[in-house]
């Protein structure tokens, strides 16, 4: 038995604190210090239902394929169609997406219609003002505003972290963290707080002016934030105005909850009127979303607008890394594949997989492949092999790469 310290790559925190217990033949006994989520990540490799070969469905039959043939048949497909839209990106290492967007880069030079979906929801942390990294919420924050999101499913050691953080400490040595919840219904961070702004029936440009008429230090009885009656509003204000190091966490799109403009004035305001300093934790919803950023610059550079979906019109062809991308429990996507033919790379059989002419097993990234993640705060992270794929399972950058050659 020995023990093996690894990165886990089972949402966007990477958690470089993980363990996992090896047998003497090399097979994951269990994982130390990894959250549920993680956890199942990682012993996923192990599964009895992974695929280790590529299956093609030919007239209700299932055919099993060799790498050749996979690749022969991407090809084959990516010929015929003349729109191609990729979905999942965020969901595989930056080399699988370099490699990927290669790819598309040549079709889009073939004048082929290309489009990436979700492409613009990173983009609006990068017009954010005041980021700021996991470090600084775990050793100096002292108020957290969570505004609608409730990271105990997605990012879950997150809140662990912030919670039992050093926080911060007064001169007094009493530590000061407080915990401001904004949220439209009940979620397993609502015993937490300590305040709670139920914004079920305010808007949150009307949530902003709230917030910013209190710390201009309007009249309580003219400031209207969501149902804090005026003690509630009284206490809010003497937090923000004491904060020291405040962080404001939201999920990505942020514009799905919050106006980039609304942010922005209220993080103005925020750093006018309070103690210190504000600044913004981002949580996107896969492993590399900020990966993707930064591999699409690399390769379309100023004509990523170009690729950004701009109508519901589906493609002639569907690309679609899966992975934990479509088996996300606790939020599962909402997306109907709108294009007839769809080929899918993921491990595992799904309702998803019974749709697609195609499905590809590969490598899984910081266990079967190395690679490179942006963590959700922007630190660039190494995924380190530490077992060998099963069967003729290749890497995502390995079948693509084949298709450049
Ligand atoms: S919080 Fe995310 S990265 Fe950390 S152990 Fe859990 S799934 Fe893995």
């Amino acid at each position: 038995m020995r023990t093996k310290k690894i990165q886990c790559y089972g949402c966007a925190l990477l958690c470089d604190d993980v363990y996992i217990k090896l047998t003497k033949d090399g097979v994951v006994e269990n994982t130390i210090n990894s959250c549920f989520r993680g956890n199942g990540f990682i012993k996923n490799y192990l599964s009895e239902s992974r695929l280790q070969q590529a299956v093609q469905k030919q007239s209700g039959l299932e055919i099993l394929l060799s790498h050749e043939e996979v690749v022969s048949n991407l090809k084959e497909e990516l010929l015929k169609a003349s729109s191609i839209k990729f979905y999942g990106l965020g969901a595989i290492s930056y080399q699988d997406q370099l490699q990927v967007l290669n790819v598309a880069r040549k079709l889009y030079e073939e004048k082929k219609t290309i489009q990436i979906d979700k492409i613009s929801e990173n983009n609006d942390v990068l017009l954010s003002p005041s980021l700021t990294g996991i470090g600084q919420g775990i050793n100096n924050a002292d108020v957290f505003i969570f505004w609608n999101v409730d990271p105990t499913h997605s990012h879950p050691k997150l809140f662990g972290k912030l919670l039992f953080s050093r926080g911060m400490f007064r001169l007094s040595g009493k530590e000061m963290k407080k915990f401001i919840l904004i949220q439209k219904q009940e979620s397993d961070l609502t015993r937490l707080k300590d305040i709670l702004i139920d914004n079920s029936t305010q808007s949150s440009s009307q949530l902003v002016t709230g917030l910013i008429h209190l710390l201009e230090g309007k009249s309580l009885d003219e400031i209207s934030i969501g149902n804090l009656s005026k003690d509630n509003l009284r206490e809010l204000k003497t937090f923000l105005q004491a904060t020291e190091y405040g962080i404001i966490i939201c999920n990505t799109p942020i514009q799905d909850h919050i106006s980039i403009t609304d942010l922005n004035l209220l993080m103005e305001k925020l750093n006018t009127y309070v103690k210190g300093r504000f600044s913004l934790l981002a949580l996107p919803s896969m492993s590399n979303d900020f990966g993707l950023t930064s591999a699409l610059f690399m390769t379309f550079g100023e004509e990523i607008a170009s690729i950004s979906p701009k109508s519901q019109d589906p493609a002639d062809l569907a690309i679609i890394f899966g992975g934990e991308y479509l088996r996300d429990e606790f939020n599962p996507p909402q997306i109907n594949f709108p294009e007839k033919k769809v080929i899918l790379f993921d491990n595992f059989k799904s309702s998803f997989s019974s749709k697609a002419s195609v499905t590809i097993p590969y490598s899984i990234p910081g266990i079967e492949a190395n690679g490179t993640a942006i963590r959700l705060d922007g630190i660039n992270l190494n995924l380190h092999k530490w077992n060998d794929p099963p069967g003729e399972v290749k890497s995502i950058s390995e079948i693509f790469q084949s298709l450049l050659n």
